[in-house]
């Protein structure tokens, strides 16, 4: 067989070829990495970000230039009328969404009795709301496809909570609990609905942390590391592939929650 023929196998046998995926929060950390790794995949990417254009379009460049198929889009995914946009963009350009990766969060981190109803409004609209938001925009374009794969970045911290951080594991445990109720109501209709928790994974997020809050949870990790972006995007990529997983939450922790 010619380089040429096994090249042409080799991009009809990549698993997610013909397959549309939105990613929100893609520009940076875990988002980035998912974008990546579903483009390598054969997927057409659209990124998601809020302000972080130059990363996007690096984001896209590099899946262009591994001959990948993407393009960035600006929207608030905390505002519905930004994400009805979006997904109109991406609709427009790609014809379809197949698979929606909820990525986008963001801290606000604060004792609960100096939380603010700002800190608290914010985390909510940004991290769950948005789940809401956008899952509404696509869920009639996959029922009436008869196929979505919806992946929601949720966390350990809305499995276990976190000091400082009521906001934040309220909208992720809140994520977990819109994951298994829409996949109780749309498992019969070719689609699935799954949660991917994270532990602590090395990005700009977990940057911000104190140092020696940080060295202090890596103690407890039982694998003694944080966690790799790729290390979540192989979770993602696998619950995309699975037929016959939904309503789950997989934990990506290095075993610090069991
Ligand atoms: P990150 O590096 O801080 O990146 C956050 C991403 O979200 C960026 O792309 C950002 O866009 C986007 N974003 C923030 N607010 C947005 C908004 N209103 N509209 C649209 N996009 C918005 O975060 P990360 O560490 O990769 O985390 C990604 C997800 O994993 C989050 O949901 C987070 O809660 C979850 N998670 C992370 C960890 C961890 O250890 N890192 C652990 C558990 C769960 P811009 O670049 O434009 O600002």
């Amino acid at each position: 067989m010619s380089l040429a023929q096994l090249t042409a196998l080799n991009t009809i046998t990549k698993p997610l070829e013909g397959k549309v995926a939105v990613v929100t929060g893609g520009s940076r950390g875990i988002g980035a990495t998912i974008a990546k790794v579903l483009a390598k995949n054969g997927a057409y990417v659209a990124i998601n970000y809020q302000t972080s254009i130059d990363r996007a379009e690096a984001v896209v460049k590099e899946i262009e230039d591994q001959g990948g198929i993407s393009f960035a889009i600006k929207s608030d995914v905390s505002k519905p009328d930004d994400v009805k946009s979006l997904m109109e963009e991406v609709k427009n350009r790609y014809g379809k969404i197949d698979i929606l990766i909820n990525n986008a969060g963001i801290t606000r981190d604060r004792t609960f009795r100096k939380l603010s109803n700002e800190e608290w409004s914010e985390v909510i609209d940004v991290n769950l709301s948005s789940v809401f938001y956008t899952t509404s925009e696509v869920i009639n374009h996959m029922l009436e496809q008869g196929y979505g794969r919806i992946i929601n970045i949720s966390s350990i911290i809305g499995q276990v909570g976190g000091f400082g951080q009521s906001n934040y594991a309220a909208s992720k445990a809140g994520i977990i609990g819109l994951t298994k109720s829409l996949a109780l109501e749309t498992a019969k209709n070719g689609i699935t609905v799954n949660a991917v928790c994270p532990g602590f994974i090395e990005t700009e997020m977990v940057g911000e942390m104190p140092e020696n809050v940080l060295e202090n949870i890596i103690s407890k990790i039982p694998m003694k590391r944080l966690g790799q972006t790729d290390e979540i995007a192989e979770a993602v990529l696998f619950l995309i592939q699975a037929n016959y997983i939904t309503g789950q939450s997989i934990n990506v922790n290095g075993g610090l929650y069991m």
